[in-house]
């Protein structure tokens, strides 16, 4: 799909079908119920648990944007997740890489009961294939492999032709969260991908004020096992957050073009800023991902991240910032930082991967001035404040129960 096609399926596409007043923002259909026109079956649409017109209106939608015929939205990126990862049943295995959103190795780790979830290195080899990958796949009992492609928050990037040779070959299905990346520079179904998930709290609706995940497939059988279990479980998207999410999603294209040349040019301005040892962002030639990458996607997106010299230094960088919100997400227009080990890690429970090191600094890049933020990271990056260090660390106990 050309960016053309993406560029007018977000601004046009969502229309509310057979709307007898062609309204021109697709209405909110604000209803638990909907009257039936006989009694020994059922009309299009009859109760929101299961279906509601503003929610179809955003999945067709979602749906042409991964190029996938189906698409369906829940409550948020966590509850997509659990259900697919809940296709997994007692006694099989998934299989991930070895960076995860925190909240994902939460639910694979204590919350999918009887399936063992296991992170391996998803390497490719010079033949296209994942070695580690295939050596996991031997054992049996794979029924998925998750990648996060660009991961958080290293933004690690992961071949997905790859992955899908070795997984395929193996009957595991393969499921990518593409939440860092948005359908707007990635479109995981196209590489031979199964199912794709975000959390649409993210880029898509871009304003945080939702949260929402979204999952599409190609496989009609996948899809219609997912929405069944979605109507039984009753996790699916709100009207209101719907019409929110439609709303929002209509900007994607020009607000990510946008803050990726601003994280762009933040990443290339931090690659030589002392006090920091590391810079992890796809689209600089040093990222060791850079070229498969731009493989798989039209954009390095919105998403830095960083090493300090200390985490002392770090946690100064994320308090003395004034631009940039301290706060858990990302993808919204305002930038925010933050200490993913303190943070949307700090629920990583023993036996996940090694959670971020408390060095890494998170920066999502919004709608601000280039300028602005360099000229603030650089004071935040300075000299040290006279906060007194002890002053607002997060107890371990307080951050698990939050993102
Ligand atoms: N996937 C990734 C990569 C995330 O970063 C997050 C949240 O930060 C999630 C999934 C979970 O999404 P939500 O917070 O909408 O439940």
């Amino acid at each position: 799909m050309t960016s053309a096609d993406l560029e007018t399926i977000l601004a046009r596409h969502g229309a509310i079908e057979d709307d007898p007043h062609a309204a021109t923002s697709p209405p909110l259909y604000q209803t638990a119920t909907f009257g039936q026109s006989r009694a020994d079956g059922f009309d299009a649409f009859d109760y929101t648990r299961t279906d509601n017109p503003t929610r179809a209106a955003l999945e067709s939608l979602l749906a042409d944007l991964e190029g996938a015929p189906h698409a369906l939205t829940y409550a948020s990126g966590m509850a997509a997740i659990a259900s697919v990862l809940r296709l997994a049943r007692p006694g099989e295995r998934v299989l991930c890489g070895r960076d995860l959103y925190g909240g994902t190795q939460r639910f694979l780790h204590r919350y999918l009961e009887g399936v063992e979830a296991e992170h391996v290195d998803l390497a490719r080899s010079e033949d296209g294939r994942c070695p580690a990958l295939e050596a996991a796949l031997a054992e049996g009992g794979a029924r998925l492999v998750l990648v996060e492609t660009p991961s958080n928050p290293r933004l690690d990037v992961t071949c997905l032709r790859s992955v899908c040779r070795s997984a395929h070959a193996a009957g595991a299905l393969v499921v990518v969260d593409g939440t860092a990346a948005t359908p707007w520079l990635q479109r995981p179904l196209e590489h031979g991908v199964d199912v794709v998930l975000h959390s649409a709290t993210k880029g898509l609706s871009g304003h945080g004020d939702v949260t929402a995940g979204i999952v599409a497939t190609r496989d009609a059988a996948l899809f219609t096992e997912l929405a069944a279990r979605r109507n039984a479980e009753g996790n699916a998207l709100a009207p209101f957050e719907a019409w929110l999410l439609l709303r929002g999603v209509r900007t994607l294209g020009v607000r990510v073009e946008r803050a990726q040349e601003t994280a762009l040019e933040i990443a290339r301005w931090l690659e030589s800023r002392e006090g920091v040892t590391a810079v992890h962002y796809p689209g600089l030639a040093s990222h060791p991902g850079h070229a498969v990458h731009a493989s798989q996607a039209d954009g390095a997106g919105v998403l830095v991240s960083f090493r300090a010299e200390s985490a002392e230094r770090a946690r100064r960088a994320c308090e003395d910032t004034r631009r940039f919100t301290t706060a858990v997400s990302f993808g919204g227009v305002a930038s925010s930082i933050s200490i993913p080990h303190h943070m949307s890690h700090a629920s990583v429970p023993p036996g996940a991967a090694p959670p971020p090191e408390p060095e890494l600094v998170r920066l999502s890049i919004g709608l601000e001035s280039a300028a602005d933020l360099i000229a603030d990271l650089d004071a935040a990056l300075g000299p040290p404040s006279d906060r007194s260090p002890e002053a607002e660390t997060l107890s371990a106990a307080t951050v698990s129960l939050h993102a």
